[in-house]
């Protein structure tokens, strides 16, 4: 993958904090197993690096549901209203990336 895809990326993902007003203290963009991204309660946040290669609404899905997080620790009805806020019908991406999962 190239340079200015993963930064491209990366800047999604800074801009979506900016939107979200998240704090995040480190952004790794790196292989992970069986997880597209994670958040520690230190303001880590890690994502799977193939991500990077995506259409780019798969990634806004992962990204803006690991933000999330950083307010609403589950996917309750406050996360889910959050996440059709800012990504509409959300679903649909999400089965879009289980489908690529599996
Ligand atoms: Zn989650």
């Amino acid at each position: 993958m190239s340079a200015s895809a993963r930064e491209k990326f990366r800047a999604r993902i800074l801009e979506w904090a900016a939107k979200l007003d998240v704090k995040a203290t480190a952004i790794y963009i790196r292989p992970m197993k069986r997880k597209w991204a994670s958040c520690s309660t230190a303001g880590t946040l890690s994502f799977n690096d193939e991500l990077v290669g995506m259409p780019p609404e798969l990634g806004d899905y992962v990204i803006v549901h690991e933000l999330l997080h950083f307010s609403v620790p589950n996917h309750g009805k406050l996360w889910k209203s959050l996440m059709r806020a800012h990504l509409g019908d959300y679903e649909v991406l999400e089965t879009r990336l289980k489908n690529l999962a599996a």
